[in-house]
């Protein structure tokens, strides 16, 4: 979105003055594009503030002071600022155009530099920033994004954005400047002076002499802590072979101590200049190892000098072709970049050493490096005694390291866990984290307050913490971040609930399936009798259907097991009221055949046969009864005056018993018959009396 609005810039008059011709570079704050200034018929660098910080006084106020702090400034190694407006939403700073690179571009294309090329680059970035320094100015963002090199060699420092003077600079209590070159005053939310400016320059002179940053490839809030607890190491130990002298002069920049650093830029170029006087060729063309491996060594050295530095203009022609630099300077073929391309006045000087520098003349027991080093003390000694700072610079030093070390101590303190969770500073500082879970959302977020931190609270679902309660924090608890960045809350809702599905006549496998899908698990599985549902089938679940559940809930389930077997009474013999009775008991349904049946034994109306006799019916199943007639009603022939023998063959052959009652029984004939000439039972008894 920022670019399109950008974009619509290009061919457009801002101010009705600026034409604005191509993008040359943008950033989080503003973009520099390739102007003509129409009035004056030159080309200038336009930067214009983004759209939607246009309208922010802070980012305006920004622009406007650097702007001022540039202007104030009329050096040949600062970006010259030329004007400054707004044309509506267009807030914008006019500068004289650098056409050509960034030391960013050259350390990106060649990576570590010699020592030769890093000095000749890097003096004329501490002459801008000197005269800034005794203009009472700090630059707070040197780093290689602003230093701009010109296709012609001259070099400057540019982005005075974050620049502010010296009396002004108190501590804002937010990061500024970027985090690599940072110095460990400004991590902690000190103020700055014209010292961590000088701590940043050294940090680059690192990366310049290596290829690397120190504290690289690491995420910013580990860099920053590295400014505060490390320190910068040598840069021949990432170089090897690299001149000690240099291993001092980027130590002495990068003194976690502001008070052991160079004051200013005055003091470091003066001793930047110095060591730069004392280095052999050899030294001064030391190849980092980390310089990018060349393609064909000669090509490149052809390349690199056009495509970085390279321009077909009389002046960078003429000096490269003046003879003014004998070979024997020119770095090896491999180092595209060569101290030659620099006209010149940006070289220091080579020649005599600064007066009052007798080091030559002195201690002669002396090895030449201890010689060396003597010098360098008595110098270093000498441009701090006559470095002149202002008043602001030395005010509060005593306190301010007071409090700079208390606030490293506390740092540690955290950092080592031993501090408890909370840590009081500004909105920059950097704090831990507190654990903070179980506890109510309320104290949380008041803990979180105390300690520094904005939360953001967001609810989540949990099963583990209840409802109004922490969960945890996003960074987690432990982690150590800047105190402006939000902390997430996340305070539970409690368990996310889910309805449970009704499970009722499923086979027991699908419901087991169905719960595995919702999520929930297999409580108790029971079995049942059940007269409809078909055995195997779920009878019912506990908790019900429809019931709001967390994930994970055990639900018991009932399976039917078809209905229930019950066994048949055997109820022969009984009458006919109470074998029913006993039949519906068994919860079985009696039915009575309507044939009765005779028998010679049982009674009538009782119960003959029954079918099923035994096993097993569903319930309500049918018993049929048989009930007895009783016996049978037979009629007695008389047989009086007959012959015994014969009248008992034939009653027993109609299922009497005969019982004889002899007198005498010489006839054999009988004489009188009971019952006789009427109907009685099946084998009831017929008396004859026989004579
Ligand atoms: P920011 O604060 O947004 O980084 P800078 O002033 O550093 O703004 O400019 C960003 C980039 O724009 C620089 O790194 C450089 O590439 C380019 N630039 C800035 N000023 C000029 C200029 N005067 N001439 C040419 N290019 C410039
Ligand atoms: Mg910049």
């Amino acid at each position: 979105m920022q670019e399109q609005v950008s974009d619509h810039l290009l061919g457009s008059l801002v101010d009705q003055r600026y034409l604005v011709r191509t993008r040359l570079a943008g950033g989080g704050m503003s973009t520099v594009y390739l102007a003509t200034d129409e009035r004056l018929d030159r080309d200038v660098a336009l930067k214009v503030l983004h759209p939607h910080l246009a309208n922010d006084a802070s980012f305006l106020e920004r622009l406007r002071r650097e702007a001022r702090a540039a202007a104030s400034l009329s050096h040949p190694h600062v970006v010259g600022v030329l004007d400054q407006g707004q044309d509506g939403h267009i807030a914008y700073l006019v500068m004289e155009y650098i056409k050509g690179h960034t030391l960013r571009d050259v350390l990106q294309e060649k990576g570590g530099l010699s020592p030769r090329l890093a000095l000749a680059l890097i003096d004329p970035v501490i002459e801008g920033l000197a005269a800034a320094h005794s203009a009472g100015l700090i630059h707070r963002d040197v780093k290689p994004e602003n230093v701009l090199i010109a296709d012609d060699g001259r070099i400057k420092v540019g982005d005075f954005g974050l620049a502010r003077a010296v009396t002004a600079a108190t501590s804002t209590g937010s990061l500024i400047g970027t985090v690599a070159y940072l110095a460990p005053e400004l991590v902690l939310g000190e103020a700055a002076d014209a010292r961590s400016d000088i701590y940043s320059a050294g940090v680059m002179l690192y990366e310049m002499l290596t290829g690397t940053q120190p504290y690289s490839g690491e995420v910013p809030i580990q860099v920053a802590y590295k400014h505060v607890n490390a320190e910068i190491p040598a840069p021949s130990a990432a170089a090897p072979g690299l001149v000690s002298d240099l291993d001092e002069l980027v130590q002495w920049c990068t003194a976690k101590d502001p008070e052991q650093r160079p004051v200013d830029g005055g003091a470091l170029l003066s001793e930047l200049r110095h060591i730069r006087t004392t280095l052999s060729d050899e030294q001064l063309d030391y190849a980092p190892l980390s310089a990018r491996p060349s393609l064909a060594a000669a090509e490149q050295a052809a390349s690199l000098d056009t495509t970085v530095l390279g321009s077909a203009d009389a002046a960078h022609t003429e000096i490269i072709s003046s003879g003014q630099h004998p070979t024997s300077v020119l770095p090896q073929p491999a180092q595209g970049i060569s101290a030659a391309a620099f006209p010149t006045s940006v070289l220091p000087p080579a020649g005599p050493l600064p007066a009052g520098t007798d080091r030559d003349a002195s201690s002669a027991q002396l090895s030449p490096r201890e010689e060396k080093r003597a010098a360098r003390q008595a110098e270093k000694d000498r441009a701090r005694a006559a470095a002149t700072p202002s008043r602001t610079l030395r005010e509060g030093n005593v306190r301010r390291r007071a409090v700079i070390w208390a606030s490293v101590i506390l740092l540690l303190a955290v950092l080592a866990g031993t501090a408890g969770w909370f840590f009081g500073m500004g909105p920059g500082s950097p704090g831990t984290i507190p654990a903070l879970k179980n506890r109510p959302a309320q104290e949380a977020e008041q803990l979180l307050r105390t300690a520094g931190f904005q939360s953001r609270p967001q609810d989540v679902f949990d099963d583990e913490v209840k409802a109004g309660y922490t969960v945890g924090t996003d960074p987690a608890a432990g982690v150590e971040i800047r105190k402006f960045l939000p902390v997430t809350l996340f305070v539970s809702k409690g368990p996310q609930l889910f309805p449970l599905a009704n499970l009722d006549g499923l086979s027991l496998e699908q419901a087991k399936d169905a719960l595995a899908g919702a999520e929930m698990t297999l409580g108790r599985v029971s079995e049942k009798y059940d007269e409809q549902a078909p055995a195997g089938t779920i009878l019912s679940q506990a908790p019900a259907k429809d019931t709001p559940v967390r994930h994970g809930t055990a639900v018991s389930l009932v399976v039917s097991k078809g209905p229930q077997p019950l066994p048949v009474p055997d109820v022969r013999g009984m009458d006919r009221a109470a074998a029913v009775k006993a039949i519906s008991d068994a919860g079985l349904t009696a039915k009575v055949a309507a044939e009765e049946i005779f028998d010679k034994k049982a009674p009538a109306g009782t119960v003959l046969r029954q079918s099923p006799s035994d096993g097993t019916l569903n319930r309500g199943g049918t018993v049929t009864l048989t009930l007895s007639k009783g016996p049978r009603l037979v009629e007695v022939p008389n047989f009086v005056g007959k012959s015994a023998k014969q009248a008992e063959r034939e009653l027993k052959k109609l299922g009497f018993e005969v019982e004889l009652d002899v007198f005498g029984g010489i006839l054999g004939l009988v004489q009188s018959q009971d019952p006789v000439d009427t109907m009685a039972p099946e084998g009831s008894t017929v008396t004859l009396r026989v004579v």
